[in-house]
């Protein structure tokens, strides 16, 4: 570090966000663009470099975090991008959507705001980028082996990668027409504007990486055609079978799922359509479901132009401080945190029944109601305790023209006959099994990302796509020099 009292003399400064006022009006990220690079090596230097850096354990991919917080504090950026990519293949994607469990076992933390982390890694990605450090790497040489990768989000975009890098011949199936999975479809603008997508793309592409779009394995391509094609295969399909409402009126239009809704708006900013067929605009919305997905909802209600939008929570709201007893330092704590759609929807007062910003907390939906059409117009929903059991008098009806369910996923689609096909086993909750080696119970056939593990996040999916590669390599050649930084059985640090 640059200055041994960076801690003590530079309080913690996060990269400033635009005008809630300025951002709704579009769909552009929603930092202030250049704001991140004058305030960044300082922000690093707050670093202490503590000797065991629990930052280390507590992010999935093992990033080496003090060794570049250095770096970024001395301004030596070419060997910073260095350090970063040989943990992370795609650090702009993290940098931006991650919720940093880094910081939350950031030692730092355990009396002052914690280092930036994620701030830090942002920057030095987009620096890579501004400066050339993130040039494609073809492989020396080529293994004369080849492997299909299924599903191009995160995981599988990370297994190609790895596995192009080390020689063998890679091609990625997608059954949608774009690239990029949820983080494509799902995750909006606002968040991670796609282009960062897109130039990751060309980068695989310029290292020999082969994309197939607009095919879905199973009904395009026959999954077992496609195992005795390649000498390896890697499913990273995602866990995108969305979890269910069943109360009465569920079946009244307007009543949607929230992956019905998200990759409509996506779409609109792409170029595809001009407006969503199912636009919140005029419309009174009620999101069910507290957690990012819903958050996602809100924010691109809130720039469709929603007449209200409010967010129901099962759960009762957090504290603000973390819990020691229940959630001691260093694990990731369930906190009362503002996204910036909830900072949008708080300022914008958008909730026509909310208190502090658009959620309710402890809120159970009942059923809904529609009008003659079948459309439905109302939300009725109760209080509960921890337990879910509903508290008397604590009925309410909200307005609700457009309802988005957002109740998390319950694992892969089975819907495109891939996983019946191959015979493939799985884990009692619905998601593929698969041994240490990541092997599932088809020889040469391997599982990674939120297929496998369950609904996650984008550190794990990355963190998965990696190790899947090196266990693919080991396997078609005998041994492996590619990182495996988790294994299928690794989980969060909790206490
Ligand atoms: C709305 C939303 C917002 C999120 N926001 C965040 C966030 O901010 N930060 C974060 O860390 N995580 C976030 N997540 C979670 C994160 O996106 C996932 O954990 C991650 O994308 C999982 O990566 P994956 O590669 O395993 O699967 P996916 O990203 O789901 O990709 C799987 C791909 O496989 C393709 N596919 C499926 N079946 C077939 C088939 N038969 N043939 C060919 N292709 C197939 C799919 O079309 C898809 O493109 C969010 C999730 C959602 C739903
Ligand atoms: S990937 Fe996530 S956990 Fe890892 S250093 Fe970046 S922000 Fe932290």
């Amino acid at each position: 570090m640059a200055d041994p009292k960076g801690f003590m003399t530079t309080p913690r400064q996060d990269w400033p966000r635009r005008p809630v006022e300025e951002r709704v009006k579009d769909w552009g990220e929603v930092y202030v663009p250049g704001a991140l690079l004058p305030i960044i090596s300082k922000q690093a230097d707050r670093c202490m470099d503590c000797g065991i850096p629990f930052c280390h354990d507590a992010c999935p991919l093992g990033n080496l975090i003090p060794e570049w917080n250095d770096l970024v504090s001395r301004e030596d950026w070419r060997a910073a991008a260095d350090r970063l990519h040989a943990t992370n293949n795609f650090p702009e994607f993290t940098g931006r959507l991650c919720p940093a469990p880094c910081e939350a076992g950031c030692v730092l933390a355990i009396n002052q705001p914690a280092v930036t982390i994620k701030n830090v890694e942002c920057s030095i990605a987009d620096r890579a980028w501004e400066e050339g450090f993130a040039p494609p790497r073809p492989p020396e040489r080529l293994s004369g082996k080849t492997v299909a990768v299924i599903g191009s989000g995160p995981t599988g975009l990370a297994a190609a990668q790895q596995l192009t890098r080390a020689g063998h011949t890679v091609a990625v199936y997608e059954k949608d027409d774009r690239l990029g999975g949820l983080m494509r479809y799902g995750i909006p603008e606002f968040k991670m504007e796609k282009h960062h997508l897109e130039r990751r793309i060309e980068q695989m592409r310029a290292e020999g990486t082969k994309f197939r779009t607009s095919t879905a394995v199973g009904r395009e391509i026959g999954a077992a055609e496609l195992r005795s094609r390649y000498d390896a295969v890697v499913i990273a399909t995602g866990a995108t079978a969305w979890r269910e409402l069943p109360v009465p009126g569920r079946e009244l239009m307007g009543v949607q799922q929230a992956m019905e809704y998200l990759p409509l708006a996506n779409r609109v900013c792409e170029g595809d359509l001009e407006t969503s067929p199912m636009s919140a605009a005029g419309k009174h919305v009620v999101i069910v479901g507290g957690g990012d997905t819903g958050a996602d909802c809100l924010g691109t209600a809130v720039r469709e132009g929603a007449a209200s939008v409010t967010q129901l929570d099962i759960y009762a709201q957090p504290g603000t401080e973390r819990d020691e007893d229940a959630e001691p330092w260093p694990t990731y704590p369930k906190l009362y945190r503002l996204s910036a759609a909830h900072e949008e929807a708080r300022e914008l007062e958008t909730a026509p029944a909310a208190d502090a910003d658009a959620r309710l907390f402890a809120a159970s939906t009942l059923r809904f109601t529609g009008d003659a059409d079948g459309h439905v117009r109302s939300l009725h929903l109760v209080e509960v305790d921890a337990q879910r059991r509903p508290l008397p008098g604590t009925g309410r009806t909200l307005p609700a023209d457009l309802v988005l369910l957002a109740l998390g996923f319950s694992g892969p689609d089975r819907g495109d006959g891939l996983i019946d096909q191959l015979g493939l086993e799985l884990q009692p909750r619905g998601t593929i099994a698969r041994d240490a080696g990541f092997a599932t119970n088809v020889p040469g056939v391997f599982a990674a990302g939120d297929a496998a593990r369950g609904q996650s996040l984008i550190v794990w999916a990355i963190a998965e796509g990696r190790a899947v590669a090196a266990a693919v390599d080991r396997y078609l050649t005998g041994s492996s020099r590619l990182p495996a930084p988790i294994s299928p059985y690794d989980r969060p640090m909790t206490v």
